[in-house]
């Protein structure tokens, strides 16, 4: 069963200014299309192509060779599906109670989780995921290089947000800090986060 690119759950235009109705194009409807193909050619004929996505992940995490190529594709995919479902138009401002709740418990406050994220995204030094994770029922943030993600060290991902150059390079050129306390503060789905919470329990 091949993969398809999954629908975007917002109208392409609705992320501006934070993200560009032309930065989706490219990065949705070139660089994630892309992904899926790539992964649909690599699985062809092998025993992947019966599997789920995160089974493929799971199996080829420390695949060498062709495996290796088959997770790189296979965990761009999971990842860039998990990334759209974190944003929402209109998202950001305040975060409802049980998750403020959860932000204060773990970070002091909102400002500080902003912060503290913002800052693991600019260290996560070239392409990559910064993350917000459940850990010891926390809250905590992580980062991973490439396509790497918690999954695959058995951390459950509340939320995502791409740092690679191509998620932000058209609207916000080097600025990665600017572009990730952006899209927290106008595009955070908080709704998403709550649903990842209830799912972890
Ligand atoms: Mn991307």
């Amino acid at each position: 069963m091949a993969f398809t690119l999954k629908p975007l759950p917002f109208p392409k235009d609705s992320l501006a200014p934070t993200i560009s109705a032309k930065t989706i194009d490219h990065h949705y409807g070139k660089h994630h299309q892309t992904y899926v193909t790539k992964l649909n050619e690599l699985i062809a004929g092998t025993p992947h192509e019966k599997s789920d996505l995160e089974t493929i992940i799971k199996a080829t995490a420390k695949g060498e060779g062709k495996e290796k190529k088959i997770f790189n594709n296979a965990a761009q995919v999971w990842n860039h599906d998990f990334f759209w479902d974190s944003l929402a138009p209109n998202g950001g401002q305040k975060p409802p109670e049980n998750i403020a709740k959860y932000l204060n418990d773990s970070f002091g406050s909102f400002d500080s989780f902003r912060d503290k994220f913002v800052d693991a995204a600019i260290n996560q030094f070239g392409s990559g995921w910064a993350w917000l994770v459940l850990k010891n029922g926390k809250f905590d943030i992580s980062t991973t290089s490439n396509a790497d993600c918690p999954m695959t060290s058995g951390i459950h991902a509340l939320w995502t947000c791409d740092v690679w150059e191509h998620a932000y390079y058209l609207d916000h050129q080097q600025n990665r800090a600017g572009f990730v306390k952006a899209v927290i503060e106008n595009l955070t789905n908080w709704q998403f986060i709550g649903l990842r919470l209830a799912q972890a329990k």
